[in-house]
């Protein structure tokens, strides 16, 4: 089922759920695309009808943000939980292992996948990376030539919002991949060079505070969360 916040309808699931699908979706024989917007996402995209069509028409989309997850509670039609994007490429990449699939890392900047597949192995022996690129590229005909000569199974696309959810939509019909997930900064996440929050301020839904913290240039564009709440608000209210 899915629940509109803010004109961006997201998969009302849980994570168990969301991989249930994803499992789906590689079954398939289509090219699928996952995004996973937060309320920074959702804010931008309520001014773009461009993003906000290539956020519905991917064939996931996970509630990335307890922002998220807060705004759809205040409009009375609650999502279940934060599937963070982060949590569901971690999990994915186990079942993958487990089940013999591949990956290719796309994004970051130089040497931040190949850190990135390294931890990801250490966590999933057996799991097969069949590439990796950093995300600065100048052309992308190469980018698309190296991974439809890899065929991965999954390709997370970590170029950040908007530009990966452009690319997927561009290229889902020259890719030969089954999934494509847009993964923002994970591969900083995995590869360690951006830490992620405690559990602990992660179960208060802190993680936002966590990140302003660490990364205090952010501020500007974390102003959006406090105005996607008021918009929020408002339409809960008047209707606007
Ligand atoms: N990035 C990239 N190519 C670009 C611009 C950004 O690969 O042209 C990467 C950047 O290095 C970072 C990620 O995209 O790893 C964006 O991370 P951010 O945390 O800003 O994204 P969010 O998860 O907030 O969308």
């Amino acid at each position: 089922m899915k629940i509109d916040v803010m004109g961006v309808r997201f998969d009302n699931v849980d994570m168990d759920e969301a991989l249930s699908i994803a499992g789906d979706l590689l079954r398939r024989d289509a090219v699928s695309y996952v995004v996973t917007p937060n309320s920074e996402i959702v804010y931008e995209a309520m001014a773009d009808q461009g993003l906000r069509d290539l956020l519905n028409g991917a064939d996931l989309v996970l509630p990335d943000g307890a922002g998220v997850v807060l705004g759809s509670k205040i409009l009375k039609t609650p999502l279940k939980q934060k599937v963070a994007g982060v949590d569901f490429a971690d999990r994915l990449l186990g079942l993958l292992a487990e089940n013999g699939g591949t990956v290719y890392l796309l994004g970051s900047k130089p040497g931040i996948a190949e850190l990135a597949a390294e931890k990801m192995l250490a966590k999933h022996p057996g799991l097969q990376i069949c590439g990796l690129a950093d995300g600065y590229f100048k052309e992308e005909g190469p980018v698309i030539e190296k991974i439809n000569q890899a065929k991965p199974d999954v390709l997370f696309v970590c170029l950040g919002a908007p530009k990966q959810e452009k690319f997927m939509a561009a290229h889902q019909k020259d890719l030969q991949v089954k999934v494509m997930i847009g993964l923002g900064g994970s591969l900083d996440s995995f590869a360690g060079t951006v830490k992620r929050a405690p559990k602990w301020m992660i179960a208060c839904n802190l993680e936002w505070f966590y990140r302003l913290l660490k990364e205090p240039w952010r501020f500007k564009r974390m102003l959006r969360l406090p105005k996607f709440l008021w918009a929020v608000v408002r339409r809960r209210i008047g209707g606007a």
